[in-house]
């Protein structure tokens, strides 16, 4: 199963502007002659790879990018001005396709990377172009040349930051939609469109994908539970969150149950950070928060976070927590794929 962000979306590129007819007129100066500019050329659609974007996200907000005309031409041989490029910004591994949703346009891989899928149009001719020695006072000028308009697919397989696990009715999905509600604009974007079990968390103006990996009960590495379908997807994550249900009496033991599962499925998924949280904490009293908070961090041997996904509280902490994992992750996976090359023996 795969984790596809897509939008469609539409682009035009700026026709060209028209030509100028003008004759010079000045005082005493008989038979001025032809002064007409050029148009100016349309604006491009240009897309542009960028390392800081994760999602597709912004595209279901505007779907429609249409560069400017040109300028047109004007007297005393004045040119009309370019019409300004529109910068589509894209996250990197976008795939640009055709609107028949197969011809591959464009692979935005590197940062940096530039493509113009929309050419504007060059603009027309003045009068003073068309000057022959026959015809001195030619009233011939040309239109610009239309723009480009196409729609296209973009396309981007979503990589899931951070992963979330924990038994069934542990509190993930819910916790999962109270840290995208922190996006109102968002608020419904992964669970009804794309994906049930994807969230984008914003923590300030960053933003990290969050995967849910739902029902991860015992057996689901040997296939048994719907979670091993998702076990490979938070193999690429850089940190888990573990959520323990606090209202359960043995949260050491829910605990252990799940990293038996990790452990069992391998792929380095017990290796990874991970954050743990005792969930529900609005449902228990002081007593025994400060109870199972306890068991469960001589469970894991790390500090617990008590949250409540309901109620919020704790929950914005765990999150700015898990942007400075994901940080640390991507810094490592740059640093793995790019090590330095300044080494000297
Ligand atoms: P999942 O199976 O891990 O995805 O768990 P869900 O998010 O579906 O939650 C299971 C149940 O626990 C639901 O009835 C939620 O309303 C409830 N729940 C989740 N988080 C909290 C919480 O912080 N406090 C309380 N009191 N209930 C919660
Ligand atoms: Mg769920």
């Amino acid at each position: 199963m795969k984790f596809l962000d897509q939008a469609k979306i539409f682009l035009k590129s700026g026709d060209g502007g028209s030509g100028c007819v003008s004759f010079r007129r000045e005082k005493f100066i008989e038979f001025g002659g032809p002064d007409g500019g050029n148009g100016g050329r349309g604006g491009h659609v240009i897309f542009e790879a960028v390392a800081n974007l994760n999602t597709l996200i912004d595209f279901r907000y505007q779907q429609h990018f249409k560069a400017k005309t040109g300028g047109h031409g004007m007297g005393r041989d004045r040119s009309g001005k370019s019409a300004p490029d529109i910068l589509i910004k894209v996250p990197i591994g976008t795939q640009i396709l055709d609107e028949d949703k197969e011809t591959v346009l464009a692979d935005m891989m590197t940062p940096g990377q530039k493509v113009v899928l929309c050419r504007g149009g060059d603009g027309g001719q003045g009068n003073a172009n068309f000057k022959t020695s026959t015809n001195q006072a030619p009233r011939k000028s040309t239109p610009g040349w239309p723009g480009e308009e196409r729609w296209v697919w973009l396309r981007l397989k979503l990589i899931a930051d951070a992963g979330l696990v924990g038994l069934p009715n542990a509190g993930k999905s819910t916790f999962l939609a109270a840290v995208t509600h922190a996006r109102p604009k968002i608020a419904d974007y992964p669970f009804t469109t794309l994906h049930p079990n994807l969230g984008v968390a914003q923590v300030g103006d960053e933003e990290f994908v969050l995967a849910d990996v739902p029902g991860l009960i015992e057996g689901a590495h040997e296939g048994h539970g719907i979670g091993d379908r998702f076990l490979g997807h938070i193999e690429r994550c850089g940190v888990l969150l573990h959520l323990v249900d606090g209202t359960e009496e043995d949260v050491a033991g829910a605990y252990r149950t799940v990293r038996g599962e990790l452990d069992a499925y391998g792929q380095g998924l017990v290796g990874k950070r991970e954050l743990v949280a005792l969930n529900k904490c609005d449902a228990l009293s002081a007593d025994q928060v400060s109870e199972r908070q306890a068991a469960l961090a001589a469970a894991c041997g790390h500090p617990v976070h008590v949250i409540s996904a309901v109620s919020g509280r704790g929950v914005k902490a765990v999150l700015g927590l898990l942007m400075d994992a994901v940080h640390a992750a991507r810094a490592q996976a740059e640093e793995a794929e790019n090590p330095a090359k300044d080494w000297q023996p």
